[in-house]
């Protein structure tokens, strides 16, 4: 292994917080290595390819598997927080739970390929477009990542946080409006901001100590069915999108 990222559910893992994690157990869930031996049956990977590690194995057989779903195996385990992960020298892993990466991806940039997987397929889910208007409740590694991807997408961004460092840096990356909900009522500059927010989309990431719940729901109807929803990204929900379809 070459680099692994530190999440913040190691941190919890670490400290024993983290419900899920069982232990002993190695952390490390964002995994770059370089391949140093292949077993017989691997086909396409070779010696000294360099690859991203999925964290997530299933185990093929299940409904969800028998759909390709994997991501939500009835027998799903997380490398590094179910069973070993990436901070060790060496991992044994199926062949196709490896990425090729490119040369022009660094092995510490890669790292951050999972988290950018989360925040894509947030906006994904939140069917994003251009003329809404977007509310990123929290500014963390999460929160961070589905700015940089909104931002590619949609012109309006509030981001909300607790930190002005953090707002600044939000800011710098394409928010249009920022909130610092310990010293501004984040409903009332909402509304100021954008009167028709509420009948807009609201996004709500990476909620940290210190943040309560928004003080709103989300009420806006999605453009397929009409569910409404606050598209919960926090680290504890693994992209779960509540009361929506397809979930
Ligand atoms: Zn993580
Ligand atoms: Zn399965």
């Amino acid at each position: 292994m070459t680099a692994a990222g530190i999440c913040g559910s190691d941190v919890g893992i670490y400290h024993g917080t983290n419900a899920a994690a069982t232990y002993p157990r190695i952390i490390g869930h964002e995994m770059v290595g370089v391949v140093a031996e292949t077993g017989a049956s691997v086909q396409k990977l070779k010696v000294g390819d360099r690859v991203i590690v999925n964290q997530v194995t299933s185990c093929g057989h299940c409904y969800p598997c028998s759909k390709g779903r994997g991501n939500v195996c009835d027998h799903l385990k997380v490398r590094g927080v179910h069973i070993d992960g990436g901070y060790r020298e060496f991992i044994a892993v199926p062949e196709a739970d490896c990425y090729i990466l490119p040369d022009s991806i660094s092995d510490r940039d890669a790292v951050m390929i999972e988290p950018t997987t989360i925040a894509i397929q947030s906006c994904t889910r939140a069917e994003l477009e251009k003329d809404d208007m977007l509310l990123i409740y929290g500014s963390g590694a999460l929160g961070s990542s589905i700015l940089k991807i909104a931002s590619q997408i949609c012109d309006h961004i509030i981001v909300a946080d607790i930190q002005d460092d953090k707002l600044e840096t939000a800011k710098a990356n394409g928010a249009e409006h920022t909130i610092n909900v310990l010293n501004e009522d984040l409903v009332e500059k909402v509304k100021r901001i954008h009167p028709y927010a509420w009948s807009n989309r609201i996004h709500r990431c990476c909620l940290q100590q210190g943040f309560t719940d928004p003080p709103f729901k989300c009420h806006r109807k999605r453009r397929k069915g009409h569910h409404h929803g606050i598209f919960n990204c926090s680290h504890r929900d693994q992209s779960v999108c509540h009361n929506s379809q397809g979930a």
